[in-house]
């Protein structure tokens, strides 16, 4: 069985990109019948096509959640991101506002110390004036040149800023675009898995322990779920080996329970549900 297990995990490679052919398993009603061989493969049959719906349902279901969550991972990065730059966006603001009020006062300082000038009463005190107004040259060109650099930086931070927010507010829609369809699936198919879990309860109640425990262990040990399949155009449904025409005869009487020699798979006749 252990070879068997392995061997079935490998052809799964394969084939698990090809759907089930699929049944209704309610359209004939769970019945214990006589409890008969054919009368338990009949309801593990009908288990099997429950369960793979639950599958279904749930496969689903189960990818939205981590989109929802990853949608909403995104969207508080490009929250802080945005929040990060606006911040250094008002710094630098700040900045050319202090740096223009310095070209003022360096100005102001100049013209100060020009009509001083005119007041000297020797070349000693005009020269340090001009010192003064040089100083005050320097401050202003070095201010400019400051306001220059700032001004880009500030353009260039509100152009991301522009970019993330434009983002956003499509991640935001995508965000509620998601989050109603997760909550239209969840309603919408609450009820039908339900319905599907109790039938599988009936359906478990009439196959035997160690069949059911088989049916089991077969389904978790192969990706597609499928424990039993039925065979399909002379071959296995689970992994497509073809089975020779006696075994597929043996099959098709329902009078004992058996597996293909390939996969492990219990194996059924399609027209069981018939
Ligand atoms: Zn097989």
């Amino acid at each position: 069985m252990a070879v068997k297990k392995a061997k079935a995990k490998k052809e799964e490679e394969v084939v698990v990109k090809e759907a089930p052919k699929k049944i209704n398993p309610l359209a004939r009603p769970i019945v214990r019948g006589e409890n008969t061989i054919e009368d338990k493969l009949r309801a593990l049959y009908q288990l099997q096509l429950i369960d793979s719906e639950v599958d279904q349902i749930r496969n689903v279901r189960g990818e939205l959640p981590l989109e929802v969550s990853d949608l909403e991972d995104e969207i508080a990065g490009l929250q802080t991101r945005i929040s990060n730059y606006s911040e250094e966006a008002t710094a630098l603001e700040e900045q050319v506002k202090m740096r223009k009020q310095a070209v003022k006062d360096a100005n102001a300082q100049i013209k100060k110390y020009q009509s001083q000038q005119m007041a000297v009463k020797n070349n000693r005190e005009y020269d340090s004036l001009n010192k003064e107004i040089e100083f005050q040259q320097l401050e202003i060109q070095l201010s400019e040149k400051r306001v220059k650099e700032h001004t880009a930086e500030l353009a260039a931070k509100k152009q991301i800023i522009e970019a993330a927010e434009k983002t956003l507010e499509e991640r935001n829609q995508d965000l509620k675009n998601k989050k109603s369809e997760l909550d239209s699936i969840i309603a919408e198919t609450e009820k039908e898995e339900k319905e599907l879990l109790s039938e599988s309860k009936k359906a478990e109640t009439i196959i035997d322990e160690r069949l059911l425990t088989a049916y089991k262990r077969i389904r978790n040990n192969v990706r597609n779920g499928l424990g039993v399949v039925s065979i399909a155009r002379d071959a296995c449904g689970g992994c497509f080996n073809k089975i020779p025409p006696q075994r597929q005869l043996d099959i098709r009487q329902r009078k004992k329970v058996i597996v293909c020699e390939h996969c492990g798979r219990i194996l059924v006749d399609p027209a069981i549900l018939d």
